[in-house]
């Protein structure tokens, strides 16, 4: 017998015989080591944000707010959440470049800690907002600066970007502060990639950031209440790549953190993680229903594919790279031959898998996309094709619980009201015969 994946002692195949597949499902346990791990040598003036656009599932965020984690939030919904989840307002900011004018209302109405501020658009309505509500609006600033810090996936910083104001648009603004009544400047946000897989990276981020926020502050005569030093720290998914260590993280991060305190020692700092948080917990069960040969390739054609897993496609990169995967139901059997694993839709993008190397593959295995638990079906097309969204499971303390249960049909039908006129048989008046002035070939006629 060859061994099988299991999640905190509950095997893979009990898991999809009680919950289906495609599904995810998360291990509660790595994602508590996964916070505490830098939470326990993080210098304790960081508070570690929560950033559910890498997972807004509801579950996942209550549990990583049991642990210690606050949120950030760029939508109503997730800010409702947050909420639903737990989390103190004091505990929540709100950003994104698009907020809408009920988003606005509803950061004040839950009175979240900030409201991350990209455009001076975006500060003018808020002030209209907050005089409507008869408050003061609490505003980090979010800058998007010169400088730019070489080493992540993707770089925000020194580039024409949605996010933010430009720094030294920020710097020549004349009467930031005091021209909104109804605006208080408390705090400074700067995020400069994603995907960061260097400490040094992170701590040169960092100096660079508070640096930025304290010569903001005082150019503009606001108390610096907060300082969100964004964060992108990256999680190993391909070959030569290697986790962060959070010890190392700490080494380089809590002596510039420190050296800001003695300056501010009231000023909260704020680290947002959403991949590092949520990535290795996850994995993507997706059930084999057929294999076949083409052209001299094998092909596993599963139950889930690209519309729930959009990020293993790995679209952007010149030559693909898979996510770690693995034949979840028989682990310890050596690869024999490469497979193309592919999904259900109908087009040859859905390969959630290249050449990769397994046992040989019969219709009823599981294969799994590990660390998977960011950026998953929240970014993906789930509707396409219809599918909807896949179940997804947490382990949590020895226990399984459905988190989400997937989108079946009448969940997706629901949101298409059915009129009746639609929906009756239609009179079709030959098209050639029709009489305004088009022709059948669409030309208008001129007799
Ligand atoms: C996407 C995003 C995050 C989370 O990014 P990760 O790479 O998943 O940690 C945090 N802050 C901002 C501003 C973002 O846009």
């Amino acid at each position: 017998m060859t061994a099988e994946h299991d999640v905190q002692g509950i095997g893979i195949t009990e898991l999809a015989e009680r919950f289906g597949t495609p599904m995810f499902v998360y291990d509660g346990e790595a994602l508590r080591r996964q916070y505490q791990g830098l939470r326990e040598r993080l210098h304790p003036a960081v508070d570690m944000f929560f950033s559910l656009k890498a997972n807004p599932n509801l579950s996942i965020c209550a549990v990583l707010h049991s642990y210690g984690a606050c949120a950030e939030v760029s939508s109503l919904t997730e800010l409702i959440t947050a909420r639903r989840a737990g989390v103190a307002p004091r505990d929540i900011i709100f950003l994104g470049p698009g907020k809408s004018r009920d988003e606005l209302a509803a950061c004040l109405r839950e009175q979240v800690y900030a409201v991350v501020v990209e455009s001076f658009g975006e500060l003018e309505l808020l002030d209209e907002v907050a005089a409507e509500h008869g408050v003061v609006a609490p505003v980090a600033l979010r800058v998007n600066p010169e400088f730019a810090v070489k080493g992540g996936g993707l770089t925000m910083g020194g580039k024409p970007r949605q996010f933010g104001i430009d720094e030294a648009q920020l710097f020549a603004a004349a009467d930031l502060g005091v021209r909104l009544p109804n605006i208080r400047l408390m705090g400074v946000h700067a995020y400069l990639g994603t995907r960061i897989l260097s400490e040094e990276v992170i701590a040169e981020n960092t100096t660079r950031i508070l640096d930025l926020a304290e010569r903001l502050a005082e150019r503009h005569g606001f108390p610096l209440e907060m300082v969100d030093i964004g964060g992108g720290l990256g999680v190993a998914y391909f070959e030569g790549e290697t986790d962060l260590d959070p010890a190392l993280v700490a080494e380089r991060v809590n002596p510039v953190v420190e050296a800001f305190r003695t300056r501010h020692p009231d000023t909260r700092v704020i680290m947002e993680l959403g991949r590092y948080l949520t990535a290795p917990s996850g994995v993507y069960v997706v059930g084999v229903r057929y294999v076949k040969e083409s052209m001299g390739q094998r092909f596993a054609v599963a139950d889930g594919g690209t519309n729930h897993h959009m990020a293993a496609v790995g679209t952007g990169s010149f030559v693909k790279r898979n996510y770690p995967m693995v034949l979840l139901n028989r682990v310890t059997e050596p690869a024999a031959a490469e497979w193309q694993v592919t999904g259900p839709l109908c087009t040859p993008n859905d390969t959630i898998g290249k050449n990769v190397p397994l046992p040989a593959v019969r219709p009823g295995d599981l294969i799994g996309v590990l660390r998977s638990g960011a950026y998953g079906p929240t970014a993906s097309p789930v509707h396409f094709l219809s599918h909807g969204y896949p179940a997804e499971v947490l382990v949590h303390e020895g226990r399984a619980y459905l988190i989400r249960h997937r989108d079946d049909p009448e969940d997706l039908l629901s949101h298409q009201p059915m009129h009746e006129d639609l929906t009756t048989p239609a009179q079709l008046v030959p098209a050639a015969s029709t009489s305004n002035g088009h022709t059948s070939n669409g030309r208008i006629r001129v007799s």
